[in-house]
């Protein structure tokens, strides 16, 4: 297993996964990501933020129109309750699991390991496991410091703390969770953040359930959600997708309509490689995100190494959006937003041919030809339209 040349932060597969480390490189601090400085900079912190996670209560909900109405907050906050309830068990002792700190084990490493002698049986016998629990995708990489968080956050003072894992921790099991189509599209509406909260739920499950089974065959096994280290680059590494303008990984079966999640082991696995699917040379043409970004969060021209503000890594040449504008809209509708998700030519099913057919052409030299095919597409579902409709 390679590791990151540590004099210049860079790995022999970054190219193939599109990574650009440069020489400011530094390690996230959970601390500025910007839902935790929500909490404690002034600068991101205001009653409007305050009110955005208040309405993860019902009561607090606001009541507006169409997708904002007491239904649609209802659904949404009960999309989340398995994670939310997961997330505040720990809060006596500053651990907002899941998000701020690794999911607790409840399962101890077994006693008697089970021999693993071929790393890449088993890495398919975890990916047949990982489906059984309900994963939509599943990639192995290698552990890489460079995107563990430099330290993590205690929430009783939003202090930063010790962001350590157990030693000998070697690979990473990266999951994906496919959102709901018709619920995508939707955003922006207080009913689309049910697709966030039912993902963010299932993942719950389905993370604690495989590093139980992992713990089960005698290995260590930590499973994590946002929390611990930055999901988007495992990902690539672990061959799942490409990076998009959108700052979302763009999956071949899903586009970028999923969220991931990750198991830290030190479980022998074969690794994935990183791929190139040609998702780079399509965004450099198409702006359509960006274009539909109301608060014009998301950038156009290629990819560059600054950076707007603390809540982007430093050192990384990449599309980076302005979180503190993107946050900003959230809060102002009291709920998250994915327009840019929704708009995105590769948020489509594939399951249908004509839909392989425009991938394939995306992915071609004849993007160009895609792209405008691609026109009059994403437009918004209305809320009570999806309401409507029949089971
Ligand atoms: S989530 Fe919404 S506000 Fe944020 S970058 Fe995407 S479109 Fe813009
Ligand atoms: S909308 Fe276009 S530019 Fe944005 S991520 Fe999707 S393909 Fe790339």
């Amino acid at each position: 297993m390679t590791r990151p040349d540590p004099t210049t932060n860079t790995h022999p597969d970054d190219a193939l996964a599109g990574i650009e480390v440069t020489a400011a490189f530094e390690r996230f601090r959970q601390r500025n990501d910007i839902f935790t400085r929500a909490f404690w900079d002034s600068r991101v912190r205001t009653e409007k933020t305050d009110r955005f996670f208040a309405s993860y209560r019902i009561e607090a909900a606001p009541r507006r129109s169409d997708g904002f109405q007491q239904r649609d907050f209802a659904l949404r906050n009960a999309a989340w309750l398995v994670s939310d309830i997961l997330s505040s068990r720990s809060a006596d002792e500053g651990l907002r699991e899941g998000f701020q700190a690794p999911i607790r084990s409840d399962t101890e490493v077994a006693r008697d390991q089970v021999p693993v002698d071929d790393p890449s049986r088993m890495s398919d016998e975890i990916k047949r496991i990982a489906r059984f629990f309900g994963a939509d995708l599943c990639g192995i990489t290698r552990f890489d410091e460079r995107w563990q968080y430099a330290t993590r956050v205690d929430t009783r003072d939003m202090s930063e703390a010790p962001n350590d894992l157990p030693e000998g921790i070697c690979n990473v099991i990266v999951l994906g969770h496919q959102m709901d189509a018709a619920l995508v599209a939707t955003y922006p509406s207080a009913l689309a953040g049910a697709a966030t909260g039912r993902e963010y739920s299932h993942e719950a499950a389905i993370v604690m359930q495989l590093a139980a089974y992992i713990r089960n065959l005698g290995y260590e096994a930590i499973a994590s959600m946002n929390d611990t280290g930055l999901a988007i680059p495992y990902a690539l590494q672990a061959g799942l997708g490409e990076y998009a303008r959108n700052q979302m990984v763009i999956t071949p079966a899903f586009g970028p309509r999923l969220r991931f999640s990750k198991i830290y082991t030190n479980l022998p696995l074969h690794h994935d490689r990183p791929r190139k699917l040609g998702v780079a040379e399509f965004c450099a043409i198409c702006t359509k995100c960006a274009d539909a970004c109301p608060v014009k969060a998301l950038p156009y021209g290629p990819p560059m190494a600054d950076h707007k503000n603390v809540s982007a890594i430093r050192g990384v040449r990449k599309w980076t959006s302005d979180a503190e504008r993107c946050f900003g809209f959230w809060a102002s509708m009291a709920s998250d937003c994915a327009i840019c998700m929704r708009v995105c030519p590769f948020n489509r099913d594939v399951t249908r041919l004509r839909h392989r057919l425009w991938r394939r052409l995306a992915l071609s030299p004849l993007r160009k030809l895609a792209l405008w095919l691609d026109r009059g597409r994403g437009q918004r579902v209305k809320p009570a339209d999806w309401w409507q409709e029949q089971p």
